[in-house]
């Protein structure tokens, strides 16, 4: 691995900035971006200079892989603000971990850790003005890859792109969300890419999604593919249930996403004294637990929403309604852990990470 320092990352400045334009009251997720963007390409089986230009459109040719055969791999992360204009990043190092293992799966080149992260703090002191403090504002990064090489036959690039870009995130109170737990479709199966975070997965579970949002259930819960009998994890989120006052969540195997949040939230309950079991979670026993009472609550885990918590469910055409209850372990965690992000309380594993 090549070693780079910032000065090598060629720079060239927006000229102007569209801040003024953006009102920070009412961002819609993911609409909007910051002034400049982070790509980087591999050619020639090397990563190239890295290079950040003002955010804008780029010229693609439409016989690029990836439009055809979808070889293309993202994470998701986010930057915080402290009142004092600190910037932090939350476990980095997970994110860039992860990129490379979905890279790898897809047959895309893994991205060097020394080009990462000089690409992330150049990016976002440039756009550092994007980041509003305040608990919960967060700018939300997006790095991805995909296969450039202008040829359809069926088979991996020799040329990828990989990118950051940047769209700041408001504060929102997330509704809590109704759910329907498959019974029909299925995410991810054995052997297969669930574990990654291609594209892909994602377009996959926008139409049986949808059918799930007609009958008014806003996210589908996956279940195993081969049984639909056990639950596994959200569209984006990894999911928790609590029986009482444990908590259980499924294990980690190649059809589910191994979620930063998903582990901070293990750590953080054995740090509270809070039981977490880690094992198959069946469809059966939360329909039980829902009938007489145990079940407390089930809450998605994930970097955009931190921790959205869920109010009912659905299988086998019946509705189980999930009652608030007043020693919430969702808001608990989603304190706790915005707490840390935003220097705001004592980071005892080392999960902050200062941008300098
Ligand atoms: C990104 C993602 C998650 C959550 O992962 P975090 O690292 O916590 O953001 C969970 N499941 C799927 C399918 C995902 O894509």
């Amino acid at each position: 691995m090549t070693k780079l320092s910032t000065y090598e990352i060629d720079i060239v400045k927006s000229e102007t900035s569209k801040i003024d334009q953006v009102d920070f009251n009412n961002l819609v997720f993911g609409r909007t971006f910051t002034d400049h963007m982070f790509y980087c390409d591999y050619v020639n089986g090397e990563w190239q200079q890295p290079k950040i230009v003002p955010y804008g459109p780029m010229t693609i040719e439409p016989s690029a892989r990836v439009f055809h055969y979808g070889q293309a791999v993202f994470e998701g992360m986010k930057a915080y603000k402290d009142d004092d204009g600190n910037v932090f990043l939350f476990r980095p190092d997970q994110n860039f971990k992860r990129i490379n293992k979905s890279a790898k799966r897809l047959a895309i080149p893994e991205f060097p850790e020394n080009y990462f992260f000089e690409g992330l703090s150049t990016l976002l002191n440039l756009d550092k003005s994007w980041i509003k403090p305040g608990l919960g504002n967060s700018l939300y990064l997006r790095p991805f890859v995909f296969a450039t090489e202008a040829a359809i036959s069926a088979s991996p690039a020799n040329t990828y792109r990989f990118m950051i870009i940047c769209s700041p995130a408001k504060a929102y109170y997330t509704d809590r969300v109704r759910v329907l737990f498959a019974e029909k479709y299925s995410r991810s199966a054995n052997g297969g890419v669930g574990f990654a975070k291609a594209a892909g997965n994602y377009a996959a579970q926008f139409y049986p999604t949808s059918l799930a949002q007609k009958k008014g259930f806003q996210q589908v819960i996956w279940t195993d593919a081969s049984t639909h009998k056990y639950l596994e994890e959200a569209g984006t989120m990894n999911i928790f249930f609590r029986i009482g006052d444990k908590l259980i969540t499924a294990p980690n195997n190649d059809r589910i996403l191994d979620g930063v949040t998903r582990k901070s939230v293990i750590q953080l309950a054995e740090d509270l004294g809070i039981e977490c079991d880690v094992r198959r979670v069946s469809v059966k026993e939360i329909k039980e637990a829902a009938q007489n009472g145990t079940l407390k609550e089930i809450f998605g885990a994930g970097t955009a929403a931190v921790i959205s918590p869920i109010s009912a469910f659905e299988h086998g055409g019946d509705v189980f309604e999930i009652p608030e209850v007043d020693d919430s372990y969702a808001t608990l965690f989603k304190t706790r852990l915005l707490n840390i992000q935003h220097n705001l309380a004592e980071d005892k594993h080392g999960w902050r990470y200062e941008v300098l």
